[in-house]
Order: C-alpha cells, then structure tokens, then sequence
C-alpha cells in the first residue's frame, strides 16, 4: 500500500505523546505510552453468558433490591421482553414501548412521565440502542437505576453518553447517572437480529474501536480492548450472517460489541463519528449503514499518519491494511456500498465538505483541510475500493 508521509497534528502529538519517524509518520510504540496516560474506568457489573437473561436477571434484580420497575422495550421486542420479565413478578410496575431511533425529546418526556407515573425506582431497557437510550434520558432527569439487556450491538449499555432528538437536531451528553448499573449479555437475544441489522450493527461497534486507538482518551488499556473488540467482531460476523444461531460467533459479536461500549466510553471517538454525526443529521440517513460506509475512508485518509494503529487494525482484521479490511467486511455486511446508496446526492457533497469542516475535531491525528474532507466524501459517495488518501 502506497504510505506517503503527511504533517501530523501538533495537537494530537502533544495529547499521545507520539514520535514523528524519518518518514513523518508517527509512531506510538508502547512503551512510550507507559510514560504518560489517563484511564477513567467506569464502574459497571457485566454478566456475559448464553441463557443468562433468563437465569440472571431475577438474581441481579435480588441484588439491587429494587421493587417497581419500568420495563422498556419496543412494540417488536415486547413480546420477549415480557416473557423475560416473568420472574420479576408484580415488581414490573409498567412497560413503555414507544421507543423511537435517536429518542425524539417528546418521547423522553412521554417515558420520564411513565416512570413518574408508575413510582418507579429501576429500569429495565430489554432491546437495542434506542431502548438503552431512552432508559438513558430518563435516568437523567431521576437518578433510577438501570438494568439492561441489550440485544444489537450499539454498546450504549456501557457508555454514560445520552442523546435526545429536538426537531432536526440531536443533541448529545455525558453523565454517570445515565450508566446503567447492570448489562446482562445473553448472546441468545441476538439469534432473532435479521442479517440487515447485525452487519450494520456490528460495523457501527468495530468503528468506536477503530476510533477509540487514536481518540482522545485512548491509552494502553483501552488500546488493547479496542484491538480485541476489532478481532472478535471480524472474526464473528460472517459466520454470523451466514448462520444467525451459531453460538460461538454471535458470543463472539456481542463479546466484541461489549468491548466497542467500553472504549468508546473510556476513549472517546473523532472523525469517522463526527463525519456520521454531521451527516446522519443533515441527510436523515440511517446510523448503522452510514458507519459502515464512512469507516474505511476515514482509516484510508488517517493510514499516512498513524501507521502503527492502523498496522494494529489491519492485523486484527487479519487484512493488508486497515482500509482495505473495513471494506472487505462492509461489503460482506450487507450494507450498502456508497453515500449515493443512502440517498446523498453529488451535488449535496459541497454542502456536506463544509458542514463536517466546521465540525472536524481539532486534534484529529492528520490535520483535516477542506480537500481532504472532500476526498474522503467523494470517495465514500462512490463505494469503491479505498485507497490511502495522500
Ligand atoms: P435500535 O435499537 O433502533 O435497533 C435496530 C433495529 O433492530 C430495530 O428495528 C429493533 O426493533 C431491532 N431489534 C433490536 N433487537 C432485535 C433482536 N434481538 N431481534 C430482532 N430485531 C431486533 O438501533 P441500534 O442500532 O441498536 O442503536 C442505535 C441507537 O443507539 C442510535 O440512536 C445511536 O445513536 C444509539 N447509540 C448510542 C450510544 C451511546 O453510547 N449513547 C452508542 C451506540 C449507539
């Protein structure tokens, strides 16, 4: 693969104490890294295991000592739900099913209202991203704790950040009340995820750990989870498109999934998920297939700068190279190849350049500059194979 040395930014040197080579590029040996870094763990009780949303759930709930809870769910997931819920008996106080994608602010105020109105003291989100998140904003307005069952593979169950949708604008936080106190991982509940959303899902969890080994946060412990997470999801995710009820590979998602939670909370994100943040805003395109769309060209446009992380990455992929790799499993995703697939259009890529330039994070390893921003747009509209962006 063509490596083209590329100015690094002094920002992003100074926060990761990294060393420019002979070529300019950066490197970040390990030991290097043990001179100096910040890990924020954040607390939190993992129960993993195939069953355990049946067996565990009860005992935890024992554990809290909690008695009216809210169930959430969505109306399609209402039915497992309940049947999971049956051990708790009359301490399931209430079900709120009107969960909606990026939790609109009305619904948050219709589900605070449920809890009030049920005298509630836990949650119980049984479901994917947007069931965790509206437990989530409910957390944040009354200090409840949160017991979730998660069943995709957005990770939202580790992270302490909330989001709300208000109009066209979503607006995100970060607040440990919002953490829930207990996920209980029952790779199980996953059988049922239809192809077109387990490889959309599972893309969206390998980019927080593509991000999380140059983020802000990122440091030697997070790296390792990150590398692992990259691992366990590639390696996972066919088998589990082809074959939706394997065991191993759908523990092996879920395990990975877990782990892309985890880093993005300790470590933070950048580029990849401002670059989906901006666009998934202006063009309502749909969050999962536009991460799996963005994440190589972004690995591409970062490659000449961070060719130790992105080494990482492409070993985890067990790929030539990290672009190439996220590809390789984008297009066996199922997702769609390019930004014209999810309905961009060319002539909206000048007005796309300038909204994710005035939104690029500043300390994005390689310094972004409107020709790059269009360069990866351009790219990522096309679909094709990525190349490094020199
Ligand atoms: P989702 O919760 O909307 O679920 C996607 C689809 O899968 C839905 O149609 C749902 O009904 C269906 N589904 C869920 N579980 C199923 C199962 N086991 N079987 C069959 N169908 C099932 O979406 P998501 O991708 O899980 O989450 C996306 C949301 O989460 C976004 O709003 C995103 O911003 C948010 N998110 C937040 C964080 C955070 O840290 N706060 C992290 C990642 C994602």
């Amino acid at each position: 693969m063509l490596t083209l040395p590329v100015e690094v930014s002094a920002s992003w040197k100074a926060a990761h104490g990294g060393d420019l080579h002979a070529s300019g590029q950066l490197a970040m040996k390990g030991d290097k890294w043990m001179h100096r870094f910040v890990y924020e763990a954040l607390p939190g009780r993992i129960v993993f295991g195939v069953g355990t949303s049946r067996s565990e759930l009860s005992v935890e709930i024992e554990r809290l000592r909690v008695a009216r809870i809210l169930l959430l769910t969505s109306a399609r997931g209402r039915e497992l739900a309940e049947q999971l819920a049956v051990p708790l008996g009359d301490r399931v106080v209430g079900v709120f099913t009107d969960v909606r994608l990026h939790v609109p602010a009305e619904i948050a105020e219709a589900a605070r209202s449920a809890a009030r109105a049920v005298g509630a003291d836990c949650l119980l989100p049984i479901g994917g991203g947007s069931t965790t998140g509206t437990a989530k904003v409910i957390a944040l307005a009354m200090p409840l704790p949160i017991v979730a069952v998660p069943t995709t593979y957005a990770g939202s169950e580790v992270t302490p950040i909330w989001g709300l949708t208000a109009g066209q604008r979503k607006q995100t936080g970060r607040a440990v009340e919002v953490l829930p106190k207990v996920v209980i991982y029952d790779p199980e509940l996953t059988y049922s995820l239809p192809s077109n959303v387990t490889g959309p899902s599972a893309m969206n969890a390998l980019a927080h750990c593509v991000e999380a080994l140059y983020a802000p946060g990122a440091n030697p412990v997070t790296s390792l989870l990150a590398e692992d997470g990259i691992r366990r999801i590639a390696h996972g995710l066919p088998t589990a498109l082809a074959q939706p009820d394997h065991l191993d590979a759908r523990s092996e998602l879920l395990y990975g999934a877990y782990l892309a939670g985890a880093v993005l909370a300790a470590a933070g994100a950048g580029l990849h998920h401002k670059i989906c943040h901006v666009l998934g805003g202006a063009y309502n395109l749909p969050h999962a297939e536009l991460h799996t769309v963005i994440l190589p060209y972004v690995a591409a446009f970062n490659q000449p700068a961070l060719s130790d992380v992105m080494g990482r990455i492409a070993r985890a992929l067990n790929s030539v190279s990290a672009a190439a790799g996220l590809y390789d499993l984008a297009r066996h995703s199922g997702a769609p190849a390019g930004l014209k697939d999810l309905g961009v259009r060319r002539e909206n890529l000048d007005e796309a350049t300038g909204l994710v330039l005035a939104a690029a994070p500043q300390d994005n390893p390689r310094p972004i500059d409107r020709a790059g921003v269009r360069q990866i747009l351009e790219s990522a509209y096309t679909g094709l194979r990525p190349e490094v962006i020199c």
